[in-house]
């Protein structure tokens, strides 16, 4: 039996969906858990505490309305908790699976006890709706007669594609892919995200009136001029310019068998959807590799070499490694920065494959001009000056050679692919802290009128949940430029509003 409200944090334990045995998963991309049973759904709902600030409000960029999901969810009300999550999150599919969860971090309940799966939540509440019927395409009642180009189809794009289109803009996205998605669907792993659930919700968003132009670049074969035909114009295209040694002081640096994660990412992605691969195969079968970069990318080389069958896989990241439990100055409800081990890291044969601190030195040539080794050493971190800044010194006598075949590279990446199309549109770029973003004010519009940006491209390398952030307040700011007004929804303008209605009422 189920308690009452107040006393369901009380009675149940945090739990998370089962994985599938690592020995298991590795041998396919199929995704990596088994879902729990509708009642430790229900139960999970039942630890949401409904409190009076709800701080996960604020911890999720996009607002989401966490104890309201949560309630209707715990009364088996699906049909009501999904429209409570679409009213800020279009896609909570795609962050039900793979955000890393900001609003967990900020759940009251996290103060004394595990956090309520809100990420969980959302995806059982998401794909509910889906297998009751309750997604269906909402097509705008009349159009505007506006048209909008929304150049790029990752979550940025396409959250501003559908939320654009219902307000009765007629919006056309151009994705020089030839599938929609982004990073959602060449980037990030099927084992994370099935691509059938893309390609769902774009499917719903064709329905809805928008339209997709794949294999369109703009600024290579869709020319810059064709864009004159839109009154408004969305530069959603990330940032995927990848870093690598080019530049730094590492010899060996361009040898065959190292190569930018995102090369070795996409292959595998075309291969699990049954398409060609037209550049020189990029596979980790019967190799050893070594993977440069500790982040979320560096962890789907490490989960999709394993699922090729490498021979051994070894994860390097230059920082250090962070502590088990949050440390004094990361205190609730900041993002959460203690140390995440993914369902790859556990999958590494031997165990956890990964090392901190190692600094690399040079890539050694076999002869042949093929990678044969890497040569690090470990570096000790000093404690950060006033200004924020570490230095890092090499520890003596820790240098290493690591035998390899493959390097993936997952070191971030530095800037848009802004080149083919920004000087034609005379967009200026800015600093940020990875390199480069298209600069862009608070309204999300360009150094031109009516050309707007969004996403990765203008924040640099981010989150999912950020970019469906961005797509839906650029939508929102698009839409007032074209219309004087707005009915579309803003996390913004909300907080905006509500304190204006507070101090007007004072
Ligand atoms: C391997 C990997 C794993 C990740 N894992 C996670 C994760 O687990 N959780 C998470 O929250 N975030 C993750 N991220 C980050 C997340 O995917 C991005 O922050 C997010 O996709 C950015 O969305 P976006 O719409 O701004 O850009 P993108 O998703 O990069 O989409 C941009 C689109 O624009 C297209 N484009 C570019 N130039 C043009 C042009 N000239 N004409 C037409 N189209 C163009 C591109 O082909 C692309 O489809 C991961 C990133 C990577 C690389």
């Amino acid at each position: 039996m189920l308690p009452d409200k107040p006393h369901g944090f009380m009675t149940f334990n945090r739990q998370e969906p089962e994985l599938r045995p690592a020995t298991e998963r590795s041998k396919d991309f199929q995704e990596f858990y088994k879902p729990l049973s509708s009642e430790q759904v229900q139960q999970q709902a039942y630890r949401c505490m409904n409190c009076g600030v709800p701080f996960c409000h604020s911890g999720c960029p996009l607002g989401n309305m966490v104890p309201d999901f949560n309630d209707y969810a715990k009364d088996d009300r699906w049909r009501e908790a999904l429209e409570v999550l679409h009213t800020t999150n279009n896609f909570p599919e795609f962050t039900g699976r793979i955000c890393p969860a900001l609003c967990e971090s900020s759940c009251v309940l996290g103060i004394t006890n595990p956090a309520v799966t809100i990420e969980m939540m959302e995806r059982e509440i998401a794909e509910q709706g889906w297998s009751r019927g309750y997604v269906q395409p909402e097509p705008p009642e009349k159009r505007t007669g506006k048209k909008v180009a929304v150049i790029g189809s990752g979550p940025s794009g396409l959250a501003a594609a559908q939320q654009l289109n219902r307000a009765g803009h007629t919006v056309v996205v151009y994705e020089r892919s030839d599938e929609p998605g982004g990073l959602l669907t060449y980037g990030i792993p099927n084992f994370k995200l099935d691509k059938e659930v893309v390609f769902r919700r774009v499917d719903q968003m064709k329905s809805e009136g928008v339209e997709f132009r794949c294999n369109a670049e703009v600024g290579k074969n869709v020319p810059v001029s064709e864009l004159k035909d839109y009154d408004a114009v969305l530069i959603a295209i990330g940032s995927t310019k990848p870093r690598t040694f080019e530049g730094m002081n590492v010899s060996g640096w361009d040898l065959k068998g190292i190569y930018p994660a995102m090369n070795f990412l996409t292959q595998q992605t075309r291969r699990v959807l049954g398409k060609s691969i037209e550049d020189e195969d990029i596979l980790a079968t019967d190799k050893k590799v070594v993977v440069i970069g500790g982040g979320d990318t560096g962890s789907d080389c490490v989960g999709t070499s394993i699922r090729q069958g490498c021979t051994s896989v070894l994860n390097i990241e230059l920082f250090p490694k962070p502590g088990d439990a949050r440390q004094e100055n990361n205190p609730w409800p900041q993002w959460n920065f203690s140390l995440r081990t993914s369902s790859s890291h556990q999958e590494a044969p031997g165990g956890d494959c990964r090392e901190w601190c190692v600094n690399t030195k040079s890539f050694e040539d076999d002869g042949k001009g093929n990678i044969c080794a890497i040569n690090t050493v470990i570096v000790e971190w000093s404690e950060p000056d006033a200004a924020g800044r570490r230095t890092m010194t090499e520890v003596p006598g820790s240098e290493r050679r690591i035998e390899c075949d493959i390097v993936l590279l997952a070191m971030g990446f530095t800037q848009p692919e802004a080149a083919p199309f920004s000087e034609g549109l005379k967009i200026e770029l800015e600093k940020n802290r990875f390199g480069q973003g298209i600069k862009a004010d608070a309204a999300y519009q360009t150094s031109q009128p009516n050309i707007f940006a969004c996403g990765d491209a203008r924040r640099g390398q981010s989150l999912v949940v950020w970019a469906i952030y961005e797509g839906r307040e650029a939508a929102r700011a698009i839409d007032l430029q074209l219309m004087g007004f707005s009915d579309l929804p803003s996390v913004n303008a909300f907080v905006y509003d509500t304190v204006r209605a507070i101090y007007s009422e004072k």
